[in-house]
């Protein structure tokens, strides 16, 4: 089996899928205040994620994650995942808001898709309202709760702003013991829209645990060498997880390429440059996967400009 290695040693296996820049919801730490996103015609064409996801999939990467933007507003999103699920990938996971899901989810669940992270920065109406632009909760929540039922392997991404959804820390925490479902906190990071904010907003994992250690005892979990978070089990039941890119950095131990939602392969959450691989045959793909890789950092980049929304997260 080919593998990729990095110039770093690092073994790439994962890959992060952009399938559009566009969103239904307005997250205070993603999305620019006037955003301009990629007219359909600019994005990548569904046989060519197919056809580069096969290639890819020779070389190694036997982990998937879709995301965007909103990856479900891709009207041809299902036949996407049903293409990416005749794959013999390892994992096909997606990163999704949660908002119309009723009719999705059970098509979902006859995919091999098996692992749903929804984005639910908070549990009360006008404290979600706040944070994605979107009076939806009701509905996001009702997707989490199916997605369970249907035996998705289920998380929730919250990223914590001090001063805006700092306070419901606990909250979550109780949420995951009661319903079994696993917290990830994720710091916020300076990437576009957030970087202004950032002083202002964040708040460390080390802050966080501290507050968490004030209810109960956090019991750590060993982790793959190179997952993002750092877990721990609570005594209520409750999976925490702490997604500390600001504060302590993953770089080391990254095995991950991004494909943007225009087919550009990039190395990193928090590097622009890119090389399009659509169109391209399977050498040339090779050899742009080789020039990717040797972009990947070694340390944690302090900033970039570009939203969050653009690079897919
Ligand atoms: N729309 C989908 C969603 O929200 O799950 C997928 C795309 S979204 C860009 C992917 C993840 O990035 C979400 O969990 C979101 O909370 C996170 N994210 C966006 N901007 C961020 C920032 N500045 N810092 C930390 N996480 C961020
Ligand atoms: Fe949309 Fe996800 Fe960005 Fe929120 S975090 S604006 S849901 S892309």
């Amino acid at each position: 089996m080919n593998k990729l290695i990095d110039p770093q040693g690092r073994h790439i296996h994962k890959l992060r899928l952009a399938l559009l820049d566009a969103c239904n919801f307005r997250c205070v730490y993603c999305m620019p205040k006037n955003p301009k996103f990629l007219p359909n015609e600019k994005l990548i064409p569904r046989d060519e994620i197919f056809r580069i996801s096969q290639i890819l999939l020779g070389y190694g990467i036997d982990e998937i994650r879709i995301t965007g933007g909103e990856p479900t507003l891709r009207t041809d999103f299902l036949d996407i995942v049903r293409d990416l699920s005749s794959l013999n990938l390892k994992k096909l996971g997606l990163t999704t808001n949660g908002l119309h899901f009723e009719k999705i989810l059970p098509e979902l669940s006859k995919t091999n898709l098996s692992n749903i992270n929804f984005s639910l920065d908070s549990l009360n109406k006008a404290g979600f309202e706040a944070m994605t632009g979107s009076p939806h909760l009701k509905k996001v929540l009702e997707s989490v709760f199916m997605a369970k039922e249907l035996g998705f392997n289920v998380k929730l991404n919250v990223v914590l702003m001090k001063g805006i959804n700092s306070r419901e820390i606990l909250d979550f925490v109780e949420f995951s013991g009661k319903y079994e479902i696993e917290v990830r906190f994720l710091e916020l990071m300076r990437i576009g829209e957030a970087r202004e904010s950032f002083e202002r907003h964040f708040i460390s994992a080390e802050e966080v645990i501290k507050e968490i250690e004030t209810l109960s005892q956090l019991k750590p979990v060993e982790r793959p060498i190179d997952s993002t978070s750092f877990n721990y089990h609570l005594d209520n039941g409750a999976q925490i997880g702490f997604i500390a890119s600001e504060s302590r950095p993953f770089c080391g131990g990254c095995s991950r390429l991004r494909l943007s939602a225009d087919g550009q392969i990039r190395p990193c959450l928090m590097k622009s440059e890119g090389f399009s691989l659509i169109n391209k045959n399977e050498e040339e793909i090779l050899e742009l996967l080789h020039k990717t890789m040797a972009l990947k950092p070694i340390d944690r980049i302090y900033d970039v400009s570009q939203p969050m929304n653009q690079i897919g997260g």
